[in-house]
This record gives C-alpha cells, structure tokens and sequence, in this order.
C-alpha cells in the first residue's frame, strides 16, 4: 500500500515535468518561426497588460506580433494531433481525449459577446449566463443596471 502511493506521487510529479518541458519546446519552436519573418515586422514576448477583471490586475499574453497588415496575439500551446473547436465555445477538445479552454475566450476574459438590448453595453459570460438562465428576462439579456426593473 505505502509502496504504491510513493510510485503514484513520482509518476504525478513526472508527468508535470514533461508538461512543463513540452511548453518549452512549444516557446522554441514558435520563436524558429517568428525569426524568419520580414524584418519590419516586430515581435514582443511574455507582455503583461493591465487587467482590472483579472484576480493578479495583469493579464499576460505570449507574443504580440506587429506587421503591416495588423496587430497579432499569439498564444502558443504545444498540443500534438487534432484540436476541435470554434470562435464560441468555452472549451475545444484535443484528440477527442482532454478539453483546452477556447484561446478566443482567454485574450477577452470575462467579456462575453452579448450586450444589454436596452443600452448596448457589452455584459460578462457570468452576466449573459444570469439572464439566459433566469426567466424573467425571457432570453433576453440586460446589464446590472436594466435588470433592476425587468419582470417587476
Ligand atoms: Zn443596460
């Protein structure tokens, strides 16, 4: 028995160790690519923006390529094989086997794609979650301040 849980905690803290070098093999093997772009283009790494929804005030973001044609966010994952998803699913599928959560949704955390149909400010997942589920708003969904006086 005692033998038994030694073997799982060092095969646990193994696997940590594998996931974490693949996230380096990931960083290389993007940083190979990025090298070979124009030489205009400028590349920012491991940036830290001011986030007040975020628990730290920071969010960070992996690359921020800036080119001609556009500002792009990249987040690197070292996945091997199929990934399922779309633009608004909370979580893709990797091999069918483990669920990532959607990069969409990280880079606009908290912010949903619904707005409030009386002033049209943009609502939280959790605030377009409340109504969608709450009756009283008949599907529709309103912002802290309009569902005051909705189904009253
Ligand atoms: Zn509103």
């Amino acid at each position: 028995m005692e033998q038994g849980n030694a073997t799982d905690g060092s095969k646990q803290k193994n696997q940590e160790h594998v996931a974490k070098r693949k996230g380096e093999i990931g960083e290389y093997k993007i940083n190979i690519q990025l090298d070979q772009l124009p030489k205009e283009y400028r590349h920012l790494v491991d940036i830290m923006v001011e986030n007040p929804k975020s628990t730290s005030g920071y969010s960070q973001i992996d690359h921020v390529l800036l080119t001609p044609y556009g500002i792009f966010v990249i987040e690197t994952k070292n996945y091997q094989g199929t990934i399922y998803g779309g633009k608004n699913r909370k979580q893709w599928s990797v091999n069918g086997k483990f669920k990532m959560m959607n990069p969409f949704k990280k880079s606009h955390r908290g912010i949903s794609s619904e707005k409030c149909v009386v002033c049209h400010k943009q609502v939280t997942d959790k605030v377009a979650d409340f109504c969608k589920n709450n009756k009283r708003f008949a599907g529709k969904i309103y912002c802290y301040d309009h569902q005051k006086n909705i189904g009253k």
